[in-house]
C-alpha cells in the first residue's frame, strides 16, 4: 500500500471511449495523474451522431433473445465494435469474454445482465490495455430493490479500493440486488457508480470525463457558444439539470454531496481545459447572481379561484389532496390571495382533465377552475439570486416585455435560489433568449 495525499476517481463516459484511439486518449489521461487511482468506465457510446451505444445493441439482442428470435446477428454489432478495439489494442481476451456474454444471452440471465456487459467488457478492456487491476462491480456495490444505493456498499468499497500502485478499474451502471442477481441503475447510471466510489474511497475530487468542456449556463441548441461555468454548487446544478439541462445523471450528486466532494466536470476531447467544479459552496461575485437558465415547454397550469381563498383554513390540503389522488405530481404551486395555479406536465394531465376539474369543484366549493394549456417554464438559477433580486426581476421582466412575451406566472421561493417564469410553450426559446442576453 502506498500514501496519497489526493486520491481521484476519475469516470469516462461512452463517448469518451467510444473506439480504440479514445480509450487510448482516456488511458493517457489516468496515466498523467498519479492520483488518478480509480477509474469508473461506461460502455462505448457513439463514435458519430447516427451511431449507436452499445448498451442499446445488448438491449436489443437481449430482447429478440427473450422473444425467442435469432440474436446472432445483432449480438454480432456488439461483438463487432469490442474485436475491433481489442484487436487495436492487443487484448485478444476480448475475444473470451464476449463468447461468455454470447453464453449468457442464449441462457436468459435477464435484462440487467445482459445491458450491464457493455461495462463489463469495457472495464476489463481498459485494466487490461493500461495495466491496472479490474474489479467487478458485483463486489463492491449493493443496490435495494428501490434501485438506491445501499449503504452497505460504502463498507465494501473502503475495505476492497486502498490505494496501491496500480489502479483499480471498475465498471458503472451495475451491482448487485437484493436477490444477489445483477442489477443496472437508470441509463447514463456510470455517473452515479463515479460519485458512490468517490465516496466509498473518500476521494479529493471525483472527475467525470465527458465530451464537453463543461456545464454550460443555457442549452447550446438554443445559445449560440453559451458561457461555460467555472463554478456551480450541488443544489445549482440540481435545479438546472432538473429544469431541463442535462448534464450529470440527476442519482449521481448526492453520494458526494453528503461528503462534500467536488465534482469536476472534463474535456476527454480537450482535457487541458480546466473543466467545471460542482461543489458546495461558490463565491458569488457582484452580479453573478444568475449561473443558468434552463427551460423546457409541455405544461399546464390549474387555475383554481376562489375569492377569500387566502382566509380559508386547510384550502391548499384540500387541492393537494385531490392532485395526490389523481396521481398527478406538481411542479410549482403559486398563490396568491383569491387563487391557485397548480402546474402540472401535460403528459401527467392528458385524460384526467374533467374528472380533476369536477373533484376539485367539489373539494373547494364555489370556486371557478380554468386550466391553461401549452405553458413553458423558465427556470433561472443561482444562489446569488436572492442578494440581487430587485435588480433581476426588474431586467428580466423588462427583456420579455421587449421581446413581446407575457408572463403567465411566476414564482420565487422564500430560499432564493431560483424563478420559475411560465410563457407560452412557443416563446420558451425566445424567452431563454432574451432573458441569457440581458442578465447571463
Ligand atoms: N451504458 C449505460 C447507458 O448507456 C450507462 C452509462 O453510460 O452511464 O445508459
Amino acid at each position: 500500500m502506498i500514501e496519497h495525499d489526493r486520491l481521484v476517481v476519475a469516470k469516462f463516459g461512452g463517448s469518451s471511449l467510444a473506439d480504440a484511439q479514445r480509450i487510448k486518449n482516456a488511458a493517457e489521461i489516468v496515466r498523467s495523474n498519479q492520483d488518478r487511482q480509480f477509474v469508473v468506465v461506461s460502455a462505448p457510446g457513439r463514435r458519430f451522431p447516427e451511431d449507436e451505444k452499445v448498451t442499446d445493441l445488448l438491449l436489443e439482442t437481449n430482447r429478440l433473445a427473450v422473444e425467442g428470435l435469432p440474436f446472432d446477428q445483432a449480438f454480432e454489432k456488439v461483438a463487432d465494435r469490442f474485436s475491433s478495439i481489442g484487436r487495436q489494442l492487443e487484448c485478444h481476451s476480448v475475444l473470451d469474454w464476449l463468447e461468455e456474454v454470447h453464453k449468457g444471452l442464449g441462457t436468459h440471465r435477464g435484462e440487467d445482465w445482459v445491458a450491464s456487459r457493455g461495462e463489463w467488457l469495457m472495464a476489463q478492456v481498459f485494466a487490461s490495455f493500461l495495466g491496472g487491476s479490474f474489479v467487478d462491480a458485483t463486489s463492491l456495490i449493493r443496490l435495494k430493490q428501490d434501485g438506491k444505493i445501499d449503504p452497505l456498499s460504502y463498507d465494501l468499497i473502503s475495505n476492497q479500493l486502498k490505494p496501491n500502485t496500480v489502479h483499480y478499474v471498475i465498471p458503472g451502471f451495475y451491482g448487485l440486488g437484493p436477490s444477489g442477481a445483477i442489477q443496472t441503475f437508470a441509463r447514463g447510471g456510470t455517473d452515479i457508480t463515479g460519485a458512490i466510489i468517490a465516496k466509498g474511497v473518500n476521494a479529493s475530487v471525483y472527475e467525470n470525463w465527458t465530451d464537453v468542456d463543461g456545464l454550460r449556463a443555457a442549452d447550446p441548441r438554443l445559445i449560440d457558444n453559451p458561457k461555460i461555468i467555472d463554478k456551480i454548487t450541488y443544489k445549482e446544478i440540481r435545479e438546472l439539470g432538473y429544469r431541463g439541462a442535462d448534464v450529470l445523471q440527476k442519482d449521481s450528486i448526492h453520494p458526494v454531496f453528503e461528503t462534500g466532494i467536488p465534482i469536476n466536470i472534463r474535456n476527454t476531447f480537450n482535457p487541458g481545459h480546466p473543466g467545471t467544479i460542482i461543489s458546495r459552496e461558490r463565491t458569488i461575485a457582484n452580479g453573478e447572481g444568475i449561473i443558468g437558465i434552463a427551460g423546457r415547454s409541455g405544461f399546464a397550469a390549474i387555475q383554481i379561484e376562489k375569492f377569500g381563498m387566502n382566509e380559508e383554513h386547510g384550502i391548499a390540503g384540500k387541492i393537494f389532496d385531490v392532485f395526490r389522488q389523481y396521481d398527478l405530481p406538481f411542479e410549482i404551486a403559486p398563490m396568491g390571495l383569491d387563487e391557485m395555479s397548480v402546474i402540472v406536465t401535460e403528459e401527467e394531465l392528458n385524460g384526467k382533465e374533467l374528472e380533476l376539474a369536477a373533484a376539485l369543484t367539489k373539494a373547494v366549493e364555489q370556486t371557478n377552475i380554468q386550466i391553461l394549456r401549452n405553458l413553458g417554464l423558465v427556470c433561472l438559477v443561482g444562489e446569488g439570486i436572492r442578494k440581487d433580486i430587485d435588480r433581476i426581476l426588474s431586467e428580466f421582466s423588462s427583456a420579455l416585455a421587449d421581446a413581446n412575451i407575457s408572463i403567465r406566472t411566476l414564482s420565487y421561493g422564500t430560499s432564493g435560489n431560483n424563478i420559475v417564469v411560465g410563457v407560452d410553450g412557443d416563446k420558451l426559446p425566445l424567452a431563454i433568449r432574451s432573458i441569457y442576453r440581458t442578465l447571463l
